[in-house]
């Protein structure tokens, strides 16, 4: 078993299983990926979603506004959710300054929130109840399966308690018998509790913030983190540093990142088979 997890060979299998479950279906299940504005980070992700949307085979339509009102906004989605041949829509984040993500996000129904970031599917998330559930944590999910990582009784540190990440992942862990605690800015003695991992899972948003001595030996390291810094991608842990006291640990890039975009064509297709009954 390899010792890195290599999340672009994974999510290239899950992209294979899916384009040939699409290539059994008759009608082929729509994609929106809705954008506003400018942001250079954001074109980057949105073209891999239309890369990775083109290979499965799904419909994919692409929503791009240099700039638009939030009323506005919110009328297209309204149109979107009653558009019976459109199955997921995600609006692509962060929104320009001033523009009111929570009202736009929740504007969508539930039954087409492919990114899981609607208040019914956050809560039902909380409640284990079956729901869409948000992309990254989801594909971390599904890393830590195909790896055979144990989840259960296991102690998990996660860093970060964004809604789009941190959060969503406790729950899924919680869900799945895991033991987790949730760190933040204001934790106290963030080392002392990450030294305790068995899995440690950063999402912070800071280049090489975890160093080998804030890593329980034998222990299994999942890297979020994306730090574009002049041109070149780096991850939230010191991964060359790191390797040499983990059992696992997923690289940046090639680690995470890729699960995300392929999770998302997942949940579009299992909200297109639950729209179709
Ligand atoms: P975010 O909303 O900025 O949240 C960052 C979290 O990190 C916050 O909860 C913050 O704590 C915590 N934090 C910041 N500094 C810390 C410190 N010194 N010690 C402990 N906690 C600290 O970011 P996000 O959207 O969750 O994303 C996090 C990272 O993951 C970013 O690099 C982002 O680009 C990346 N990301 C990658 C993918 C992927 O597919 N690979 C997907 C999404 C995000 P407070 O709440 O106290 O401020």
């Amino acid at each position: 078993m390899s010792k890195i997890i290599d999340g672009k060979k994974i999510s290239g299998e899950i992209k294979d299983e899916l384009k040939k479950k699409v290539e059994e279906m008759n009608i082929k299940p729509c994609l929106v990926v809705i954008s506003v504005g400018d942001n250079p980070a954001s074109k980057v992700y949105v073209g891999q979603k239309e890369k990775c949307a083109n290979y499965i085979g799904l419909n994919y339509l692409h929503k791009h506004f240099d700039s638009i009102s939030d009323d506005l906004l919110v009328k297209e989605i309204e149109k979107l959710n009653k558009d019976k041949k459109v199955n997921g829509i995600i609006v692509q984040l962060p929104l320009p300054e001033g523009m009111d993500e929570t009202r736009i996000v929740n504007t969508i129904i539930p039954e087409k929130d492919v990114d899981g970031l609607t208040y019914l599917n956050a809560g039902l998330l909380l409640n284990n109840k079956t729901t869409m559930a948000s992309c990254t944590p989801k594909g971390i999910m599904e890393l830590l399966k195909r790896e055979q990582v144990n989840l259960i009784g296991a102690n998990v540190v996660v860093i970060g308690r964004s809604i789009l990440v941190g959060k969503p992942m406790m729950n899924l862990l919680i869900n799945a018998n895991a033991t987790v605690t949730l760190c933040h800015s204001k934790t106290k003695d963030l080392e002392k509790i990450t030294r305790r991992a068995d899995i440690l899972i950063v999402a912070i948003g800071k280049k090489h913030f975890i160093t080998k001595e804030m890593v329980k030996r034998g222990s299994v390291v999942i890297d979020v983190g994306i730090n574009r810094i002049d041109g070149k991608l780096y991850g939230d842990v010191d991964y060359d540093n790191v390797y040499s006291k983990v059992k696992k640990i997923t690289p940046v890039p090639g680690g995470v990142g890729p699960m995300t975009v392929v999770m998302l064509m997942k949940n579009t297709i299992e909200a297109f088979e639950k729209q179709n009954g």
